[in-house]
């Protein structure tokens, strides 16, 4: 069940879960309040906790709400895309063939059958775009496992609205998100090289950070370039 508190302008839900402590998150796009809260914990105390919060949730809505955002693409003729942080000018071509996505000097050819529609040019993209990501990142994952003496299980590359990448540390499965094909080769390296080293630490504590200092000593640069660089229709993080 959810409740809703209100807190002047601002709407948080509230989810009661069987949990010793309450916690508060600000999620994108819009920078929704949601907290999680012990199953008989008093309103009054969960609204005390939120308004301590207050400047925090405004600041992170704040972020969410100025971040650049990358525009809708329609899929047609001189359309910018980006590959591996370079830009390419989106050609169309018409054929009674098998759909085919070739990069030829600053063009982003899709070979497409006539009147393919919109939705359907896009989903090829985005099946290219994944296994651009797949193919990089399986032998990311070899190099840097052997580096870092870890084993990774499944990798998945997928669509995701909030995260960059993400890592089980109890299975192994590596989750990366399927819009690093758009981002400069280093961003990759980069995500991987952090979903590994949480088969080292499972949480960002100051020893996960110690390894990331170790592996890849510009890591909070890429970090940072990734978080500032235009994101599809929502606010990254990674965890
Ligand atoms: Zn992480």
């Amino acid at each position: 069940m959810v409740e809703k508190l209100s807190l002047g302008s601002i709407q948080a839900d509230v989810l009661r879960k069987r949990i010793k402590h309450v916690h508060l998150g600000v999620f994108p796009p819009e920078g929704a309040v949601r907290i999680s809260a012990p199953e008989h914990m008093a309103l009054d105390t969960i609204r005390v906790f939120a308004i301590s919060k207050l400047a925090w949730i405004k600041s992170q809505q704040r972020k969410m709400q100025t971040q650049v955002r990358e525009p809708e693409r329609d899929y047609i003729n001189r359309e910018s895309h980006y590959v591996w942080g370079k830009r390419y000018l989106l050609q169309i071509q018409e054929l009674q063939a098998p759909a085919k996505i070739t990069l030829k000097h600053k063009t982003l050819l899709l070979q497409v059958r006539p009147g393919t529609s919109r939705e359907k040019r896009q989903e090829l993209l985005e099946a290219w775009y994944r296994q651009q990501v797949r193919q990089e990142a399986q032998a990311l994952v070899r190099k840097w496992q052997a580096i870092m003496g870890v084993q990774a299980g499944k990798l998945l590359v997928q669509r995701m609205k909030t995260k960059w990448g993400s890592c089980n540390p109890k299975t192994g499965l590596i989750r990366l998100n399927t819009d690093l094909a758009k981002k400069p080769p280093e961003h990759l390296e980069y995500v991987v090289v952090h979903e590994l080293a949480h088969l080292i630490e499972a949480s960002h504590s100051e020893r996960f950070v110690a390894a990331m200092d170790m592996f890849l000593p510009k890591w909070q640069l890429y970090r940072a370039e990734l978080n500032s660089l235009p994101v599809r229709h929502e606010v990254w993080g990674q965890h």
